[in-house]
């Protein structure tokens, strides 16, 4: 787990790294790619919608760096490649998220542009981000969250996250809106709460991780934590390690201020054991009080929070159907990535089919066949995102990175038919 857990970080740096050494390059327009039909950008009508609950599912990847996509009442919003993209929902028309008719979308001065934002969601009719100021470079680590309008209009700075030069090797932070409360990961990575567009000062401090930000001390002592909301209740899913680095979910409820322990990683004598035993789950969901998640080569389980009663939903033995799994509230994709293929069960057991998306992690540049990653990203009640990320570029800044996203409809899923589409993006 740890060699994971370092493998993992070092991946992040890299990232970082090219983020800012290349990030330049990596924010240049591409080559882009023409829309499915000549529609102007004003064609498209986009509403606000007045939702105060954390999207959940559109946080499904549980890596921070696949929460590329959201949803207002009548589209979609897609990050990748620099810019903001819209998607109606009734047609899957895409347009770039700018409104400026005379505007090339080519640099800064874009409505769409983001930079390296991986993160995005929606939130009482406005699109929510955060960002680091470009200046600071690596190591700065200023993060503050920003927000703008549902059309893409009026970028505004909401408040701030991390302060600069106390952050944890300046890796992008993560956040959540829930209910007029921000929960977000600041300095030293302790984990905060507070009120939309409040200072950071004001904050409550949910979790105290205080990570020293200094590299070799992080690797040696890295938690890796996950921020969640449902109900009127904050998660953070994690690993602390006080208990060897063995996953635990923790409530934070903001109207007494506390913070619990209310689960932790099964013992194996009892489950049986798993790919990962006694150590992590194999991806997670809350939804309704019920945390489900997956063991890798044992089976599907659900955990009443409330009752703190677990239930098998359905083995899962078959070598192939392992790897990591996502839910959404109604499906499990279980994502095994060495064959780039889906494996889809119903949450009361059933299977439903197999979806081969190797095509869609087949197209970077001068990348080895099916070598890219792609993983569910979202969903709703019509439709299920899959986000693949290959390269795009390389130099001798580094490598950047390029996303595609893809959709399959649920009533095809339901029947295990189908397979999935092409968004084609204008960007
Ligand atoms: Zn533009």
């Amino acid at each position: 787990m740890k060699k994971t857990i370092t493998v993992y970080l070092l991946l992040c740096i890299l990232l970082t790294l090219t983020a800012c050494g290349g990030g330049k390059k990596q924010n240049e327009p591409k080559e882009s790619t023409p829309p499915i039909s000549d529609q102007t950008d004003t064609a498209v009508q986009i509403i606000d919608a007045a939702e105060t609950d954390f999207q959940k599912n559109f946080h499904l990847a549980q890596e921070d760096a696949f929460n590329r996509g959201c949803m207002s009442e009548a589209g979609y919003y897609f990050v990748g490649n620099g810019y903001v993209s819209y998607v109606e929902k009734d047609t899957l028309r895409a347009v770039i998220l700018c409104g400026k008719p005379e505007c090339l979308h080519q640099d800064q001065t874009c409505n769409a542009y983001l930079g390296n934002v991986q993160h995005i969601t929606f939130y009482e009719g406005r699109l929510y981000y955060a960002a680091a100021q470009e200046q600071g470079g690596f190591g700065s680590g200023d993060w503050s969250l920003y927000a703008m309008n549902a059309d893409g209009t009026q970028k505004q700075k909401v408040q701030s996250l991390r302060s600069p030069n106390d952050g944890f090797i300046s890796l992008p932070t993560q956040f959540l809106i829930h209910n007029g409360l921000v929960l977000f990961k600041s300095n030293r990575e302790n984990i905060l709460c507070a009120p939309l567009g409040a200072d950071l000062a004001a904050a409550d401090m949910v979790k105290v991780n205080d990570l020293e930000p200094n590299e070799d001390a992080a690797l040696a002592n890295l938690e890796l934590w996950y921020l969640w909301a449902d109900g009127e209740t904050f998660y953070c899913f994690g690993n602390p390690k006080a208990d060897q680095f063995r996953n635990a979910l923790y409530a934070y409820r903001p109207q007494i201020k506390e913070l619990t322990q209310v689960w932790k990683v099964p013992d194996s004598a009892e489950t049986g054991t798993w790919d990962t035993s006694d150590v992590s789950v194999n991806g997670w969901y809350l939804g309704d009080g019920i945390l489900f998640y997956f063991l890798s080569g044992n089976g599907l389980y659900a955990f009443d929070i409330a009752r703190e009663e677990t239930t098998k939903i359905t083995d899962v033995t078959q070598s192939e159907r392992t790897g990591t799994a996502v839910f959404d509230g109604e499906y499990a994709y279980i994502n095994n990535e060495e064959n780039d293929m889906l494996f889809v069960y119903g949450l009361t057991g059933e299977y439903l089919g197999a979806y081969d998306y190797s095509e869609t992690v087949s197209q970077g540049v001068g990348q080895e066949s099916g070598s890219g990653v792609a993983k569910i990203i979202g969903s709703d009640d019509k439709l299920v995102f899959l986000c693949a990320q290959n390269l795009s570029g390389m130099s001798q800044d580094g490598i950047s990175l390029g996303y595609s996203f893809y959709y399959l409809p649920k009533a095809d899923l339901r029947t295990g038919a189908g397979s999935f589409q092409k968004i084609e993006l204008p960007k």
